[in-house]
C-alpha cells in the first residue's frame, strides 16, 4: 500500500511528534519549561524534517514511503502518544527497512532538537543538557589554497586526480613535482581555519552526503570526509603504521616489495611530511577513565601518535571533526596539496567527476560536473581514482569500467560504540578526541579483533542513536550527556560489503553483519568495553544496539553480559570511519581492479589512488597506510606517465 501526499505529511508529522512531543517540564526553570515543553511540531521540526526526506538516498525515501504506509493502515495520527509509541516500536521490529526509516526521522528530529544552532551559534537545549558547544573567538589565521575558479569548458592536463584526500592529494603532488601538469578535480568545498566554526550543524557540509549515508539495511552509518582535503580535514590524527602481518599478506597477492624497505621509506615520508608525534598527545577525561577501565581488566594501552603539531587545547581540540580551528592539524591542506600547488597543479573545487573518459581502452580525461550544473572536461591522457572507498567504485561503476570487482571486497573497520555514565562529569567533548590505543585485542577471534579507542561525544550523535525507549526517558537521558564516557572497538573485518549504483546513478552501501568471525568480534567488543567500563567505576552502561540493552549499578553485572550475548545480530548498530578495499589491488582481473601497483587491468591510464586500492583492511586507523601506497603507486605512475604523456598527447591532437 503506499499513501497519498496529504497522509504521508500528516503521518511522518505525527512521527516526529511521536518522538519529541511537548511533555510536562520536572521544573519551573524556564530553560528546562522550553526543553520538556515544546514539541517536534511547535519547533517545526515535523516541516524541516518533511523538506529534508527528498535530499536522503533513494533508499531511505522509500524505506520512509512504507513506514507511512504501515502506520497509516494502523491510524497512527489518531492514536494516543503511548498508542504511537508503541507503533513505532513495532514498525520497527517488523524488519531492517522500517528500523531504517524510523531511526533516520529520529536522527533528523534530535538533529534541529539538539544540533541546530541560532545566529549566536547556540542551542536553547544545551544549557539544559550541559554541553557547552565550541567556544566562540578567532580562529587561526587562513591558510586557504589558491582553487581554480570554476569554468565551463574544457581543460587539458598531463594528469587528472579525482579527489584531494589522502590518497588523492599525494598523486597530485608526486606527479606535479616530476613535471606532470595536474588538474584536481574536488566534489566538496574549499575550507579552512577561518571558516571552521566547529558547529556539527555546520560542519555537515564537509562529511559525504552531509554525514547522513547508511548501508541498505540501516545497520551501518557511514563517515567520510568531503571537502578540500577529504577525510584529512576532519579526522581524529590518530597515526598508525600498517601492521607487518598485513603488509606480507598484501606482499603474497601481488603487491611487489610491500613487506620491505621499500614500502618503509614510503611510510617514513608521510610520517615526516604529517609531522607525527606522540609529544603532543595529551589525555582527556575520558581516555583517563578509558586507561583506568583498560588497566582494571588487565590491558595495556599506548599513547597515540598524531599528526598535530600544538600542545592541547581543551576548550577546541574536542570539536576537531568539525575542523581544527588552531591551525595545527597537518592535513592535506597544509601539507600535500600544498606541494601539489606549488609546484603548479590547478585544484578545481565543488567539481563532481561523473565519468571517466575512454578512447581506444585508454584513459582519456574525465567528464564532471560544477556545483551550478554547468559541465566541464579534463582531457588527460593519465587520470587517478582517488574519490575515497565509496564514491572511487562508484565513479567506476558510472564510466562501465574496472571489471567485475569493482565495487566488492568494501571493508569498513566496523565500530562499536559502548558508552559508560560516571558519577563525576567527564565532558567527552573536552580535550584531545583520541589519545590512547590499546592493541590487546586486535586477535582475540582468530585473526581478527579490534583496537580500543575514545572518541568524542557529539550530542546529536548520541540524541539520534542512544536506543528510544518512550520520549520522556530519551529527553530525561539526554541531560546526563557530560557525565558519559565513550569509548569504541574499531574491528578488523574478515567479511566485507559492497558499493552499487542507485536509481539516483549515486553510491549505495550494502553490508550486513552476516560474518561469523565479525559476528564474534562484534559481541566481544560489546562485552569487553562493558567490561572496562563497569571496572572503571560507571553507574551506567549502554550500548548503540537497538534494543535498550543498558546496565545500572545494582543490577546484575553478568546478567548484562548475558543480554548482550543474546541480543540477535540485527540489533547491532556499527560506525564506519575507514571504507577500504572496494577498488582493490591484486594480480587476478577477476578478483582486484587494479594491478599490485595500482593501474586498472582493463583501462591502462587509469589509476587508483586512495583507500579504495587496498587489498584488505589493515586493521588499524588507515590514513597511514592510504598515504604510503598513494606515495608508492605514485613513484610508479610518474615513471610510466613521463613515457606515456607523449603519447596520449598526440593521440588527444591527431
Ligand atoms: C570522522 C572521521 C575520523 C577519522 N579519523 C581517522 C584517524 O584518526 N586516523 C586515520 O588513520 N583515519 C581516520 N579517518 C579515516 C581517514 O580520514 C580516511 O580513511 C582517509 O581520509 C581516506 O582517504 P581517501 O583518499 O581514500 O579519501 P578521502 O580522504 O575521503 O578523500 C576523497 C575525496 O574525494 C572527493 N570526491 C568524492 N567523489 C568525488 C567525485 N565524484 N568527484 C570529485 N571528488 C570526489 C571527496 O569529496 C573527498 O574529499 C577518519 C575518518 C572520519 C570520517
Amino acid at each position: 500500500m503506499s499513501v497519498d501526499e496529504a497522509t504521508y505529511r500528516q503521518v511522518l508529522g505525527a512521527v516526529c511528534e511521536t518522538l519529541l512531543p511537548a511533555l510536562d517540564a520536572p521544573s519551573a526553570d524556564p530553560a528546562v519549561v522550553d526543553y520538556y515543553g515544546r514539541g517536534a511540531r511547535e519547533r517545526g521540526l515535523d516541516d524541516s524534517t518533511l523538506a529534508a526526506i527528498p535530499g536522503l538516498a533513494h533508499h531511505v525515501r522509500e524505506a520512509i514511503g512504507e513506514l507511512a504506509a504501515f502506520l497509516a493502515e494502523r491510524h497512527f495520527p489518531a492514536a494516543t502518544l503511548e498508542r504511537r509509541s508503541v507503533l513505532l516500536h513495532l514498525a520497527a521490529a517488523q524488519d531492517m527497512r522500517l528500523r531504517l526509516a524510523v531511526r533516520q526521522l529520529k536522527n533528523m528530529v534530535f538533529a534541529g532538537f539538539i544540533g541546530a544552532v541560532d545566529e549566536s551559534g547556540t542551542n536553547p537545549t544545551w544549557p539544559v543538557v550541559g554541553y557547552p558547544g565550541p567556544p566562540p573567538g578567532p580562529a587561526a589565521a587562513a591558510t586557504a589554497l589558491p582553487v581554480v575558479s570554476p569554468e565551463v569548458g574544457t581543460f587539458q592536463a598531463d594528469v587528472c586526480v579525482v579527489g584531494s584526500g589522502a590518497g588523492g592529494a599525494i598523486v597530485a603532488a608526486r606527479a606535479a613535482q616530476a613535471g606532470l601538469s595536474v588538474v584536481v578535480l574536488e566534489a566538496g568545498p574549499s575550507r579552512d581555519e577561518a571558516d571552521f566554526d566547529q558547529i556539527d550543524a555546520h560542519a555537515s557540509e564537509m562529511f559525504l552526503r552531509g554525514g547522513s549515508l547508511w548501508s541498505d539495511n540501516g545497520q551501518m552509518g557511514v563517515l567520510a570526509g568531503s571537502v578540500l582535503g577529504g577525510g584529512t580535514l576532519i579526522n581524529s590524527m590518530v597515526c598508525l603504521r600498517t601492521p607487518m602481518e598485513i603488509r606480507e599478506q598484501w606482499a603474497a597477492e601481488g603487491l611487489e616489495g610491500l613487506a620491505g624497505s621499500a614500502f618503509d621509506r614510503h611510510l617514513d615520508t608521510v610520517w615526516q611530511r604529517l609531522d607525527v608525534n606522540t609529544e603532543s598527545t595529551v589525555y582527556n577525561a575520558n581516555t583517563r577513565a578509558m586507561i583506568t577501565g583498560l588497566a582494571a581488566c588487565g590491558h595495556s594501552h599506548e599513547r597515540l601518535p598524531r599528526n598535530s603539531t600544538a600542545t592541547d587545547d581543551p576548550t577546541r581540540c574536542g570539536f576537531c571533526n568539525a575542523g581544527c580551528r588552531l591551525g595545527c592539524k597537518r592535513s592535506t591542506l597544509h601539507t600535500y596539496l600544498q606541494d601539489a600547488v606549488d609546484a603548479g597543479a590547478q585544484v578545481i573545487v565543488e567539481c563532481r567527476a561523473d565519468r571517466v573518459l575512454v578512447e581506444e581502452g585508454r584513459a582519456a580525461g574525465v567528464a564532471a560536473t560544477l556545483a551550478g550544473g554547468e559541465e566541464l572536461v579534463v582531457r588527460a591522457p593519465v587520470v587517478v581514482v582517488a574519490a575515497g572507498g565509496i564514491e572511487s567504485p562508484a565513479l567506476l561503476l558510472r564510466s562501465g569500467i574496472g571489471g567485475p570487482a569493482v565495487g566488492k571486497n568494501l571493508r569498513l573497520h566496523p565500530a562499536w560504540i559502548v558508552t559508560g555514565a560516571y558519577d563525576q562529569p567527564i565532558e567527552a567533548w573536552s580535550g584531545q578526541i583520541q589519545s590512547a590505543v590499546s592493541f590487546d585485542l586486535t586477535h582475540c577471534e582468530s585473526d581478527n579483533g579490534f583496537l580500543v579507542e575514545s572518541l568524542t561525544l557529539n550530542p546529536l550523535t548520541w540524541a539520534g542513536q542512544s536506543p528510544f525507549v518512550d520520549a520522556r526517558r530519551h529527553r530525561d537521558r539526554l541531560r546526563g550527556l557530560p557525565y558519559f564516557a565513550t569509548w569504541h572497538g574499531v574491528s578488523h573485518d574478515h567479511g566485507s560489503g559492497e558499493v552499487y549504483l542507485d536509481p539516483d546513478g549515486k553510491a549505495g552501501v550494502r553490508w550486513a553483519l552476516d560474518d561469523e568471525i565479525d559476528r564474534r568480534v562484534a559481541l566481544r567488543a560489546h562485552l569487553e568495553l562493558a567490561r572496562m567500563h563497569h571496572a572503571a567505576g560507571a553507574n551506567e552502561i549502554f550500548t548503540f544496539h537497538w534494543s535498550d540493552l543498558r546496565w545500572r549499578r545494582g543490577e546484575d553485572f553478568e546478567g548484562y553480559l548475558n543480554a548482550l550475548r543474546a541480543a540477535p545480530t540485527d540489533d547491532y548498530t556499527a560506525f564506519s570511519a575507514h571504507q577500504m578495499g572496494s577498488c582493490r589491488m591484486g594480480a587476478s582481473p577477476e578478483t582486484s581492479v587494479a594491478d599490485g601497483w595500482g593501474q586498472l587491468h582493463d583501462v591502462r591510464g587509469v589509476w587508483i589512488g586512495d583507500a579504495s586500492a587496498l587489498p584488505s583492511a589493515p586493521g588499524v586507523n588507515p590514513m597511514i597506510t592510504i598515504m604510503a601506497l598513494a606515495e608508492r603507486t605514485a613513484e610508479a605512475l610518474v615513471e610510466t606517465a613521463r613515457s606515456g604523456v607523449a603519447a596520449g598527447r598526440s593521440a588527444a591532437t591527431s
